[in-house]
């Protein structure tokens, strides 16, 4: 557990994230590899877009409901 309050993704936002976004980029990482990154409310439509158009978001789930998943 950390005590540190997790920040949006978004470049030069500071504010809590509220959002996870799992991905996986599929010329570099494994298919079960998830990659993720934090948003808030305000970004999250953004950086999903900027993940979706290229094909790699594969899951967006609010942030207290995210479990890493294991081993990773
Ligand atoms: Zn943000």
């Amino acid at each position: 557990m950390s005590d540190e309050t997790p920040v949006c993704s978004a470049k030069g936002c500071r504010t809590a994230a509220v959002w996870v976004l799992a991905w996986n980029n599929p010329k570099i990482h494994t298919p079960e590899r998830r990659k993720t990154w934090l948003a808030c409310e305000e970004h999250r439509e953004h950086l999903s877009q900027f993940l979706g158009v290229r094909g790699f978001l594969k899951d967006v789930v609010r942030f207290e409901d995210w479990r890493e998943p294991e081993g990773s």
